[in-house]
């Protein structure tokens, strides 16, 4: 399920032969240096390695034809140390199909006041150099991120840091397969969607499985294994007495665990990255996945509830954005409100399914009845969620294009101890405010099934949503409901219309 090899980034640096061949080994030097730096930062979780320097039409579309056909390659960072006439170039940019980054730094921070002269200013250009680069870039409607500042620079290396999880992301997902179990919940609108448009615009695609093909594999595990995952369950979870070894109900958790050992046989066999349930397609299931589908988030899987699969996909690529930083990123929904005066306030939580990475202390381990799906009672990881910054992210199918609506939130405490509450959950307060925060997400058409994430900003959306092409509505401190329904009017024009604005038509 987890992408196999390791990902690079890819760092070009341009120049050219005006200067004389020493100037251009220089370069090479110094952009190599950059790399290495950028290489070691922390904030810069894939490796960044220096590939050459382009000085001519041949060498840059050489690169960028060796980046695509690079699968370890997630994107470039290119930066061009001195004048670099971007004519050049456009062969190599018209055929990159992987995504970029314009780093617009210089290799020294500081001007050599005393010492300048002719030399140092031709080889130190990146300030004109990088803008002739970034007009052929715009000239040919290239979507990309541009970065600016010194390399050493903190904030200039986050930036970065952000974009390469981006990259990171994207390039999981144009191999991602997601199986969609069941189909979708009867009725509902926002989980459908065109599965060829989405496999066309992100790279994943969605295959729908009829629940029996699951059944087999719940029904194929052993007693053997069911006891040892049931032991795994007592070791990392509070559990509670009556599913415990020789409690009234352990049955039920040697079925959970059953369904569990099932559905992880099933998504490995299909090397799937995510995938779907629907309570409505149940045939031969005990339960509803519950805690099955809270452990498999955990490990990385993408879910969608009721047939959710641009959530499944969603949620999968962020959680490959987020790998190795402390939080989590669950699946979510909006559930109910607390509309006092004092204090608007979401309450978030599904009816079993929130991914246990975002859980503050050591979840509990319950069972409870589930009014709905017409099967035994479930198990299911209840816990609460830390106080502190999330954003809630969804994609929504408009029918001709995707668009990736963004939500800042602050998750506080619960008011008062739910203890009747049989399901996680978190509390948040969205920015700018709630009402603001709810009739932006109605009017931007915003699923009901938001991925919530800890780790993540609302940055490295903004970069995938670049690479992916597709509009990004953010809703944050800065949001007006008047402004946002001016930029969503723009957005049905310019995504209507940008095709004919690319370069090549
Ligand atoms: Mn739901």
């Amino acid at each position: 399920m987890k992408e196999s090899g390791k990902k690079e980034i890819w760092f070009v640096a341009g120049s050219q032969h005006l200067y004389g061949e020493e100037a251009i080994k220089q370069v090479g030097r110094n952009a190599k240096e950059i790399a290495d730096t950028l290489d070691n930062s922390s904030a810069i979780p894939l490796q960044v390695i220096f590939k050459c320097v382009g000085t001519t039409s041949e060498e840059i579309r050489s690169i960028c034809l060796e980046a695509n056909n690079a699968p370890e390659c997630a994107g470039l960072i290119i930066w061009c140390h001195t004048f670099s006439p971007a004519k050049m170039w456009i062969g190599g940019l018209s055929a990159l199909k992987k995504p970029f980054v314009h780093l617009h730094t210089q290799f020294h921070r500081d001007l050599p006041w005393s010492e300048i002269d002719m030399d140092y200013m031709n080889l130190h250009q990146a300030a004109h150099g990088d803008r002739e680069f970034g007009f052929m870039c715009t000239r040919m409607r290239l979507e990309r991120k541009v970065v600016v500042g010194h390399w050493q620079d903190g904030d200039v290396q986050e930036r970065l840091g952000w974009w390469a999880r981006a990259a990171s992301g994207w390039h999981a997902l144009q191999s991602a397969k997601i199986c969609r179990i069941g189909d979708n919940m009867r009725e509902v609108s926002v989980t459908e969607g065109d599965k060829v448009a989405a496999e066309a615009r992100f790279g994943y695609s969605v295959n729908g499985f009829g629940v029996g093909d699951l059944v087999e594999y719940v029904n194929g595990s052993s007693a053997k294994e069911v006891g040892e995952l049931c032991a795994r369950y007592e070791e990392e979870y509070d559990v509670v007495p009556e599913l415990r070894k020789g409690g009234a109900r352990h049955a039920s958790l040697q079925d959970g665990a059953r369904i569990e050992l099932g559905l992880r046989a099933f998504l490995n066999d299909r090397d799937a990255a995510g995938f779907t349930t629907t309570f409505e397609d149940l045939h031969g299931l005990k339960q509803l996945p519950g805690l099955a589908v809270q452990r498999l988030m955990r490990d990385g899987y993408g879910f969608g509830a009721e047939g959710d699969w641009k959530t499944a996909a969603l949620l999968y690529t962020m959680k490959v954005m987020g790998e190795g930083l402390t939080g989590g990123t669950s699946f979510m929904e909006d559930y109910t409100y607390h509309l006092h005066p004092k204090g608007h306030k979401v309450l978030g939580a599904h009816m079993l399914e929130i991914c246990e990475s975002i859980a503050a202390g050591k979840p509990k381990l319950e069972i409870h009845p589930l009014g709905i799906g017409g099967k035994e009672d479930p198990v299911r990881l209840v816990f609460d969620v830390n106080s502190g910054s999330a954003v809630n992210a969804t994609v929504v199918d408009l029918g001709n294009r995707f668009r990736l609506v963004v939500n800042e939130v602050e998750v506080v405490d619960a008011d008062e101890a739910l203890p009747k509450l049989p399901v996680a959950r978190a509390v948040w307060k969205p920015k700018p405010d709630f009402k603001t925060s709810a009739a932006s997400w109605i009017y931007a058409g915003g699923s009901h099934h938001p991925i919530f994430s800890k780790v993540l900003t609302s940055e490295v959306l903004e970069d995938f949503a670049a690479m992916a092409g597709i509009e990004m509505v953010l809703i944050n401190e800065q949001t007006t409901v008047s402004e946002i329904r001016k930029e969503l009017r723009f957005g049905e024009v310019y995504y209507h219309a940008a095709k004919g604005f690319s370069f090549a038509g």
